[in-house]
């Protein structure tokens, strides 16, 4: 029987050198080899967010990571922008919202990139304006939103540019430094070929001055606490994911060892040809613009299967996991990912098994 395939846009299939490694005995978190371990894989995440700045490792999925950024950046009352371009988007939304920020919600049509004009009319109509939330690849549509274009706007201000890249980052260019983002989040199921269970977060030195100012409560995500003992002791405040941290350093090593332009090229043709594939089936593209698609994620419609929750299931049956819908979009889409360890002959099996099904 063929192992179970996971074309969701996270969490995806786990190499088996990388499983393997994780099987072994736990080592302690407060000893000398974790700390050699921790101080590797602190140092190469750095690689990955392009940034001289120390990255963070927390233990939670993604959303917590989101939670992170906006508890340890920010003050009640403050006004902040979301870029909403689809489901989490909207979760930023929902999270400034729920620690009483004051939020401008730009939301645009799912499938949709944003304009940048609208985003220059915001901050010179707001100059009270203390951040800007975007979400880099939108995974509920399989948009990439450009996040470049946004930091040109913000490097100069005293607005704080926040980047949900967790589904983004690995398969798609990211430039913390260069592009002046302030505040990147990431996570570890979906490029960096882990389980779920680890989430990271760099920030900016104009970042590291707001978390100063921020008045929000925090107590097991107080960020400064990360810090603290990254620097001081190469460590974690409290016990990390230990296992998944072994992972990590493992992942790290294949990724770094293969190269990050190398993947992302190797994606992109990965995706492009899923895409083409689909197409030959009779799907739509769900992103309409050819520019706006990242290497994430595959998002299609299909006028001939009214229920693709249904159709999902059946596939899944046959051994291929592949996501559906969120939102308004619950049964009308299919989300197929791109991401993590996947090969042509994986694309391949995924046609077949949907081909099948559509017949
Ligand atoms: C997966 C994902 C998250 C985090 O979701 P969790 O379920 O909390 O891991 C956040 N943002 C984006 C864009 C994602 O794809």
């Amino acid at each position: 029987m063929l192992k179970k395939l996971l074309m969701t846009p996270g969490p995806t299939n786990v190499p088996e050198e990388i499983r393997k490694k994780m099987a072994e005995d736990v080592i302690h978190h407060r000893m000398a080899d974790y700390k050699k371990l921790f101080s590797e894989v602190s140092e190469n995440l750095k690689d990955f967010f392009k940034t001289k700045q120390e990255v963070l490792t927390l233990t939670c999925s993604g959303t917590g990571v989101m939670e992170a950024a906006v508890v340890n950046l920010f003050s009640k009352k403050e006004k902040v922008l979301v870029i909403n371009t689809g489901n989490f988007g909207q979760r930023f939304v929902e999270i400034a919202a729920t620690y009483e920020l004051d939020v401008i919600d730009l939301k645009y049509d799912w499938g949709s990139t944003y304009d940048l004009d609208d985003i220059k009319a915001a901050i010179s109509e707001n100059p009270d304006l203390k951040g800007i939330f975007m979400t880099h690849s939108e995974t509920s549509t399989g948009v990439l939103n450009d996040i470049q274009r946004v930091g040109n706007l913000t490097k100069d201000t005293d607005i704080l540019l926040v980047v949900d890249s967790v589904s983004g980052m690995v398969v798609n260019p990211l430039e913390f430094d260069d592009w002046s983002l302030d505040c990147v989040v990431a996570g570890s199921q979906k490029g960096f070929l882990l389980p779920p269970g680890l989430a990271f977060i760099a920030l900016s030195n104009k970042a590291k001055k707001a978390m100063e100012r921020s008045n929000l409560p925090k107590f097991y995500f107080d960020l400064k606490k990360y810090i603290k003992f990254l620097k001081e002791k190469q460590q974690n405040p409290y016990t990390p994911a230990i296992t998944l941290i072994v992972g990590l350093k493992c992942a790290c090593d294949l990724l770094l060892e293969e190269g990050l332009d190398t993947i992302q090229a190797k994606h992109t043709k990965l995706r492009k040809y899923l895409g083409e594939e689909l197409l030959k089936l009779g799907f739509e593209h769900f992103v309409t613009d050819e520019k706006a698609r990242g290497n994430t994620l595959v998002a299609v419609t299909h006028r001939g299967i009214q229920d693709m929750d249904k159709f999902r299931e059946t596939v899944d049956k046959d051994g291929v996991s592949i996501a559906g819908g969120q939102g308004n979009y619950a049964g009308k889409l299919l989300r197929i990912g791109c991401l993590g360890k996947i090969t042509k002959a994986d694309i391949d099996r995924t046609i077949e098994e949907i081909k099948k099904n559509l017949i």
